[in-house]
């Protein structure tokens, strides 16, 4: 009886988006080649948006053709791209058969503020966000995180500029550690997205050991999801809170900071109607934040079908405000921004893949 091989499949190219400087520069020694070619690569993909090797143009044909045939440069698909009647953008990418995520541009005046996505889905069950009720599903790769910017940079071309990168899409980016710190590199390397490290924001909930850890290898600019002022109401809206209390996280966030005064964790707080926006807890805020260096950010709830939670009222906002600012807090409240393509979206993803709906918030800080 003869036996048949099976037909070798075709090796799977080398995304060089999940590569960082280190990674690339590791991968260029492996094949024979100096260092510097990541250098000349990671310009072309992150700077000029080239993803074709053959119009690398100052790298060898010999090499050109060895890439072309082993590696590849491939973002997330889009799927849909909308745009705000206020400028806001948002495109849904297509990751792989199952999973899409979202991506969202918002200009203002003098910045272009990009809010990316870290995780499919999130684990974590923050009890006011839509995107804890439909589960996790997977972490994102480098090249899925970094693919968003590489991909909104090219959507946008000469009608935006990148200048901020916020992790506050889907997922809790402290629990894709490794990658995330990747992606992160390369927004702030200088021969890729050049972005100062005080315009990448990593929002956690506050993931305590990784935050320690954070503080090892980065120093990017830290957002942290407080939304109360004791831990008894925090451990039901941000449940993680049960397992690292407030006392530890804020003793972390000042660890982060280090020595540097200049340095200001921002502590977002959203605002919900009767549970934590009351002038008694607005006084306790302040007494908590007491010692760490931090700033108040006060995001107006944005609500989604069974949210449970209502959005507080302009005047109990302003009033928190005020009394966060007597005590000598920076204070500022998210401008809602894309109100009409974030209610759109939600639909749009419920008809391409009902089993999955997610909305992510479209939110800019005020400036
Ligand atoms: N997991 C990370 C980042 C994602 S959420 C974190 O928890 O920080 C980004 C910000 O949006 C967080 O501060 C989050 O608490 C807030 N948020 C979640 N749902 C919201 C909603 N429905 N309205 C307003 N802000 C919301």
């Amino acid at each position: 009886m003869s036996c048949i091989p099976e037909p070798a499949k075709p090796e799977a190219k080398i995304n060089l988006l999940a590569f960082d400087r280190k990674a690339m520069e590791g991968y260029f020694v492996e094949i024979g080649e100096k260092p510097f070619r990541a250098v000349q690569l990671l310009q072309w993909i992150h700077q000029r948006g080239v993803g074709d090797f053959a119009l690398m143009t100052n790298i060898s044909k010999l090499l050109r053709a060895y890439l072309a045939e082993h590696c590849e440069v491939r973002a997330p698909e889009i799927v849909f791209d909308q745009r705000s009647s206020d400028g806001t953008r948002k495109w849904l990418f297509q990751l792989d058969g199952l999973n899409r995520i979202e991506t969202v541009f918002i200009p203002e005046e003098g910045r272009g503020t990009l809010c990316i996505s870290s995780q499919v889905g999130c684990a974590l069950e923050c009890a006011f966000c839509s995107t804890a009720r439909q589960g996790f599903n997977r972490n994102l790769g480098v090249d899925e995180i970094i693919g968003q910017v590489w991909a909104a940079q090219n959507a946008l071309g000469e009608q935006g500029k990148i200048t901020n990168i916020v992790l506050m899409g889907m997922g809790e980016p402290l629990l894709n550690f490794n990658n995330v710190v990747s992606a992160t590199n390369l927004m702030m390397d200088d021969f890729a997205y050049c972005i100062s490290k005080r315009r990448v924001t990593l929002s956690t909930s506050g993931i305590v050991p990784a935050l320690d850890r954070l503080a090892e290898v980065t120093d990017i600019s830290l957002a942290v999801s407080l939304h109360a002022p004791d831990d008894e109401l925090r451990n039901r809206l941000v449940p993680i809170n049960q397992k690292y209390p407030l006392k530890d996280l804020l003793a972390a966030c000042v660890r982060y900071v280090g020595q540097d005064n200049r340095r200001k964790v921002t502590m977002e707080y959203v605002m919900l109607a009767g549970v934590n926006d009351s002038p008694a807890q607005a006084r306790a805020l302040a007494r908590l934040l007491t010692g760490v260096p931090s700033k108040v950010n006060l995001i107006p709830f944005n609500p989604f079908p069974d949210a449970g939670y209502e959005c507080s009222g302009s005047q109990a906002i302003a009033g928190f405000s005020a009394i966060l600012q007597q005590a000598g807090i920076v204070t500022t409240t998210r401008k809602t921004r894309g109100d009409d393509i974030d209610a759109a979206c939600g639909q749009l993803v419920g008809k391409v893949n009902d089993k999955s709906r997610r909305h992510l918030r479209v939110h800019t800080a005020a400036a």
